[in-house]
């Protein structure tokens, strides 16, 4: 090895964007945060070949002093902190002072600002800024010009893809921001044409408005609105219905004091809110804002600040699931439906529904269709659950509905009576023994009897079993683990989460924990590695659900075994009284594989199908 050697700034610039500007899709973020913590409220966005010819971003912001300019573009320089403390509770989206820098080295930077009536402009090469000012036409506020991004660093290069993939990159990223700040007005322009303009604005129609534009008007329409505000955490935002789900987490927006973020904590959160009403393997959508005290959260864990750390990540955590997990169970056809219909049925007022979703078609088509069929043949699980507790719901179907206060004959829809229609209506008959048809204010409702009865069985369980509270059973034969002695450790540090699970656990050795006691509902399951996961859980977030799920994925089974069958011949009173269950049941939207149990087609759109009223 040679010598130590100081870097040259410009090397070490170079290696900085190594981090920082990966491809035009990072230089967008940086220049748009730059030019939202300046307090712009326009920004006009040009982009040529990708982003890999030209970037250029302007704004109506603060601008830059004449004397700042050549500052602005070295390292290690910003306007936005000067101490630790300002670090620590840092409100703008910058903080490093090495953008611009980073980015002048690996392109052909032009800077033009006007701060106080003059406009100046600074331009560079691939290397740090040697103050050459020249006097320039601009109003308040600040252009870059970056071209021929990587033209000195042809390894980073070879690296692009194709324009359009560069584009997309680069348009998902304006889009989150655009998403981050309603109140500020975008424009993009791709090779001289425009893609997007967002007109800024601030009222719930306007921020839907550009919501619809960014994610689809399809989300819009599939989605709930949540407002959740707690002393310390504010949550609000779009998630989407279960039914809206997607084969890949690709709509997924989060948001921390308006920074776009991408953290672990967040999605398992999320993901843990959706468990029980997800088609296993899809993915849910979501566009969230989490607002909180800056002091509370770390956002200088990476040079990209994509990831944040919450000072306390099990309280977030456990706010972000419960605030979701609610409003997905809150969710009633009657909220889908729309109309007035849903007034009688009120979620409570911190967790708004959207009372705006018309009435729809669901999104079978999404799913592929053979998700969509079928019923698991298993019986063995039914015999497993006698003696569990669980006898209740087991008998036949016929003896779960209560058909005692359900009107035996479907009456007759008139006009007046349209408003005391319940949501899904009221039953005509049932279809080729699985579906149940139906008649509401609307026009026509199609219900899938097993799954629906599938779902209700399923949350009657779940209640039955939160009133008994888990039930716990030694094992005859205690399993000892290896674990990790930091595993060990906190099993003991932490023994009442164990016991609350209604698991025993025993420390050994130190590298040894022997399993005694477990719910008697898991006592068939691999208990092994239920509490392997259960310790990572813990360690990682704090939290988890692991034994909840678990125990639900075997209610489940016990439900679905316990539901009606296809071709059982179900009597009007009977299709009644399911409709009048599911109004009235949490997460009565999906079974518990997460299909849908519903579909509604208005008058309206009969009409449409067969040409009338043309
Ligand atoms: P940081 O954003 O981390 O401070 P940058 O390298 O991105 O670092 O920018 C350096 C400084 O240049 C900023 O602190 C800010 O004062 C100034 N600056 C950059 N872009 C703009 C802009 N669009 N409008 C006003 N000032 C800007
Ligand atoms: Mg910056």
């Amino acid at each position: 090895m040679s010598r130590i050697e100081i870097l040259s700034p410009r090397l070490a610039n170079q290696i900085a964007a190594g981090e920082v500007v990966e491809r035009p899709a990072s230089v967008v973020k940086e220049l748009l945060e730059n030019a939202l913590d300046a307090g712009s409220t326009q920004i006009d966005i040009e982009i040529e070949a990708g982003g890999s010819k030209l970037i250029r971003i302007r704004d109506n912001g603060c601008g830059i002093a004449k004397e700042d300019l050549s500052l602005a573009l070295s390292r290690h320089a910003t306007s936005k902190i000067k101490t630790l403390d300002d670090l620590e509770a840092v409100s703008t989206l910058g903080f490093r002072g090495e953008a611009l820098a980073s980015i002048a080295s690996v392109s052909r930077l032009t800077l033009t600002s006007n701060h106080n009536g003059e406009a100046w402009q600074a331009e560079t090469e691939g290397r740090e800024m040697l103050a050459q000012l020249t006097p320039a036409a601009h109003p308040i506020g600040t252009t870059l010009d970056v071209r021929d991004l990587f033209f000195n660093t042809p390894a980073r290069r070879k690296f692009l893809r194709t324009e359009k993939t560069e584009f997309n990159h680069l348009l998902d990223v304006i889009k989150r921001q655009a998403m981050s700040r309603f109140d500020v007005g975008f424009t993009i322009k791709h090779n001289g044409k425009v893609v997007h303009q967002l007109r800024p604005g601030q009222s719930q129609a306007e921020k839907e408005r550009r919501i619809s534009q960014l994610c689809g008007k399809n989300f819009m329409e599939n989605a709930l609105y949540v407002e959740r505000d707690a002393v310390d955490y504010k949550l609000w935002g779009w998630i989407g219905l279960p039914s809206f789900s997607r084969s890949q987490a690709d709509l997924q927006h989060f948001f921390v004091n308006g920074r776009v973020i991408k953290d672990r904590l967040v999605a398992h959160a999320v993901k843990q809110a959706y468990r029980d009403v997800m088609y296993h393997g899809r993915h849910s959508a979501f566009v969230l804002y989490l607002d909180l005290d800056p002091a509370t959260v770390d956002v200088n864990v990476h040079p990209t600040k994509h990831e944040v750390r919450f000072r306390d990540g099990r309280v977030v955590h456990s706010f972000l699931f419960s605030s979701i997990h609610k409003a997905l169970a809150d969710v009633r056809p009657q909220d889908q439906i729309g109309g007035d219909t849903n007034t009688g049925l009120q979620s409570e007022p911190a967790l708004l529904d959207h009372s705006q979703l018309p009435a729809q078609i669901y999104q079978q088509a999404a799913m592929p269709l053979k998700e969509r069929s079928g019923i698991h043949e298993n019986t063995g699980v039914a015999n497993a659950v006698q003696g569990l507790g669980f006898q209740a719901n087991l008998s036949a179907p016929s003896a779960i509905f209560s058909t005692a206060n359900a009107p035996l004959e479907r009456p007759i829809l008139s006009d007046q009576e349209t408003e005391e229609i319940p949501p899904l209506g009221y039953a005509i008959a049932q279809l080729k023994g699985i579906y149940i048809l139906a008649e509401n204010a609307a026009g026509m409702v199609v219900v899938d009897a097993h799954a629906a009865h599938e779902r209700i069985t399923y949350e009657r369980m779940k209640a039955q079993r939160a009133e008994q509270g888990i039930q716990s059973q030694p094992l005859l034969v205690p399993e000892s683990i290896a674990v990790s002695e930091k595993e060990a450790d906190f099993s003991e540090q932490h023994n009442e989460i164990f016991s609350s699970l209604g698991i025993t656990l025993e420390r050994m050795g130190p590298e040894t924990l022997l399993i005694r006691q477990v719910p008697v509902l898991l006592k068939a399951s691999k208990v092994e590695q239920l509490v392997r996961d259960v310790l990572s859980d813990l360690i990682t977030y704090g939290q988890t659900d692991r034994i909840e799920a678990t125990m639900n994925e075997i209610l489940s089974t016990m439900a679905c075994h316990s539901s009606v069958r296809a071709n059982r011949q179900l009597n009007i009173a009977e299709m009644n009284a399911l409709l009048r269950d599911m109004e009235a049941t949490e997460r009565s939207g999906q079974c518990n594989h997460g299909r849908p149990t519903w579909a509604a087609m208005s008058l309206a759109e009969l009409d449409k199908l067969f040409l009338r009223g043309r």
